[in-house]
């Protein structure tokens, strides 16, 4: 399936942004956006430019579409585990009632882990998917919770032991998403999006619906907003909607979304009504209906996204999590996407890629830099930096897809990672640093625009081929072979023809970065023992084992050992384009003909396994420069100010307390049950 830049991007960047620093730690460097730091977290605040300047309607459409944007977060709590709401209330009742010896080192503890479910939307690392490792006891615990007065709890009381035995038991739900092969992924993974049912059961189900449906051009998403139990013996499907699974979050969405659609112009407003009307019913159609106007408008200044998007979560890549996106665009930024998308056709024709293979006429590739306003359930606080979406292949095919990046997020990314020493302790050579140093940030942003506006929408499937055969090896394949093309391109003298680069150092910076994070750096942040499981990491890892290994007999790429540190360094650039042009002639022919064993092969031979003593030595080396891997946001605030009963102006503010944005909003936008 041709999927999900939206996730790619964000890990992208995230490293990317930590690992180009600007080189001086001025003023108004990382200390002034950075609002609190945790274990391996730090949050970030952005700022919204332009946001002042717009015109009152849409600064009030933004508003609601904000408010509808917080309004689903329990959601996402839910969907990551069933527990997980639970677990956050009771822990937020100790942390506001809790009125003995708060100096104490198990109540930092107790303090840092509740700061982590907030970050994660539960307790599960929101990258690693594994349960986080409480550095409290449960003894303690009990004994805090015994010295706040019963009533505080509430109906939490009931859920106490439940909450404990997820929290502290350690052999009890260790992951929510598990993706070995060969094991029960649906048993084994302790999301909410399957309720005793097991993997076969799953399977056969959606099997035999889409066998139903067989022959239909347009098929629905199956699954998609749904989970999926078994009651009385008989596998059936909970459908989040009005009335369904968790409506009291969902009625809240959509009564913000008609507040939206008052304000809205058209096309807009009639985008929202079906998209209202899909909360309503739950019928994937409506959906499709939505996702089809919503690509279809490129002239509303103000754009959102707001559902069941990404499938990450589900490790038979069917459910959606719930996120939120709202956001305008910055049309002095988009000039760079806009010519990438002017020249779609010519990029296409020129691909590496077998011509069979090749899109005789690239469509639909809208493409824009825009300004995020808000964060939302799965897109808070740790956010992508791109949207590609939607996701169903028939709708990318027949009406295209919208790509944008988000330019105030990596440029807060940029300003939080200033002077953090990544560089110096990585990159063994002058020119490479002075290069990322110079074109990192312009190499970055032209790679996720390449990527998105191009690489996911290049390509066609051979006769025949559905597009689902790559199955749990499909995302990193299409990961990857939106990477080749950017990699592939980034080296092109076009982009100089076009005035997108001045030179192509820029592709040098790109390439020895992707090189080097792909082998080496991307490693510091798997934890000790494992091995890369994230499709994107896995991607990123193929690509530079396979262009090390196909490039060896000349040298291209080389493992140098210095003052006892191991370097990764590109020697041949030129070289190594050829390379990406070559996998990416391969990994397209696996998509088109829907080739799984070598896509398995490809996938397993070469992002998979890590050498212990490499990772060992990167994460001793990483660590010990103090920078935290992840990131995320805290989301401004905004107010409505109203004169003679009418809306006059919407007020923006920058809170720059995380602690006081999450009680905020599990007080204010929390609207599920403990359980549901
Ligand atoms: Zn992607």
């Amino acid at each position: 399936m041709m999927k999900k830049a939206i996730r790619n991007i964000f890990m992208m960047g995230l490293f990317t942004a930590a690992a180009y620093s600007c080189g001086n730690s001025s003023a108004d460097g990382e200390a002034a956006w950075i609002v609190d730091r945790f274990d391996d977290i730090k949050v970030i605040r952005y700022e919204v430019p332009g946001f002042e300047a717009l015109p009152l309607e849409e600064k009030e459409l933004i508003y609601y579409l904000a408010e509808a944007a917080k309004c689903g977060r329990d959601i996402l709590f839910d969907q990551n585990f069933k527990y997980n709401l639970a677990i956050r209330r009771t822990l937020e009742t100790v942390y506001e009632h809790y009125e003995g010896d708060r100096t104490a080192a198990e109540w930092a503890a107790l303090e840092k882990y509740l700061k982590k479910v907030w970050f994660a939307n539960g307790i599960h690392h929101h990258y690693s998917n594994d349960k986080f490792v409480p550095e409290f006891t449960e003894s303690y615990f009990r004994s805090v919770v015994s010295t706040i007065p019963t009533e505080r709890f509430g109906s939490l009381n009931e859920l106490f032991e439940e909450v404990c035995a997820a929290i502290f038991n350690p052999s009890l739900c260790r992951t929510r998403l598990n993706q070995r092969a060969g094991d029960d992924l649906v048993a084994t993974s302790c999301n909410n999006y399957y309720s005793g049912v097991t993997q076969a059961e799953a399977e056969h189900f959606y099997a035999r619906m889409a066998a139903a449906d067989a022959g239909n051009p347009e098929p629905v998403s199956y699954g998609l907003n749904s989970q999926l139990v078994k009651c009385d013996g008989k596998v059936q499907e909970r459908v989040w909607k009005i009335g369904g699974m968790y409506s009291p979050a969902i009625e809240k969405i959509v009564y913000w979304l008609k507040k939206a659609a008052a304000v809205a112009k058209e096309p807009q407003k009639t985008n929202i009504e079906a998209l209202i009307s899909y909360y309503e019913t739950g019928d994937l159609t409506e959906f499709d209906r939505y996702n089809i106007g919503w690509v279809r408008d490129t002239v509303s200044n103000v754009d959102f996204v707001n559902g069941f998007i990404e499938d990450y979560g589900d490790p038979l890549g069917r459910k959606a999590s719930w996120e939120a996106n709202v956001n305008f665009m910055d049309k002095e930024a988009c000039h760079r996407t806009e010519v990438i998308s002017e020249n779609a056709q010519w990029f296409e024709d020129h691909s590496p890629v077998a011509p069979e293979y090749r899109k005789e006429k690239v469509k639909g590739v809208s493409a824009k830099v825009i300004t995020v306003a808000m964060l939302g359930g799965d897109c808070y606080p740790a956010t992508p930096i791109g949207i590609n979406l939607p996701n169903a292949d028939w709708i990318r095919k027949e009406h295209g897809s919208k790509s944008v990046t988000i330019d105030n997020i990596t440029y807060a990314y940029d300003k939080a990672a200033h002077g953090n020493g990544f560089d110096e302790e990585f990159v063994l050579r002058a020119d490479d640093r002075e290069r990322m140093n110079q074109y990192g940030k312009l190499a970055d942003d032209l790679h996720t625009d390449l990527h998105e506006c191009l690489g996911h929408g290049s390509g066609q499937l051979a006769p025949g081929v559905k597009g689902g055969e790559l199955r749990s090896y499909g995302s990193t394949l299409e990961e990857a072979r939106a990477d080749l093309f950017a990699l592939y391109y980034l080296g092109d003298a076009k982009l100089v023809e076009l005035g997108l680069i001045p030179s192509l150092d820029v592709a040098k910076a790109g390439y020895a970065h992707y090189i080097m994070n792909g082998l080496m750096t991307q490693l510091a942040r798997i934890e000790p023992g494992k091995n890369v499981e994230e499709s994107h990491m896995r991607n990123r890892k193929l690509i530079a084992e396979w262009c090390y290994e196909h490039g060896a007999a000349d040298n291209v790429i080389e493992w140098v050992e210095q003052d006892g540190k191991r370097y990764v360094v590109v020697n041949d650039f030129d070289k190594l384009r050829t390379l990406f042009g070559e996998l990416l002639h391969e990994v397209q022919r696996i998509k088109s003909e829907g080739d799984y064993e070598a896509g398995k092969a490809l996938v397993e031979r070469y992002g998979v396994q890590v050498d212990p003593a490499l990772h060992a030595e990167v994460r001793k080396r990483y660590y010990a420069l103090g920078i935290e891997p992840y990131g995320g946001f805290v989301n401004p605030e905004y107010e409505l100010v109203e004169r003679d009963g009418r809306v006059v102006d919407v007020r923006i503010s920058y809170p720059a307390d995380y602690t006081e944005q999450m009680l905020n909003y599990s007080k204010n936008y929390s609207f599920l049950p403990n359980v549901n």
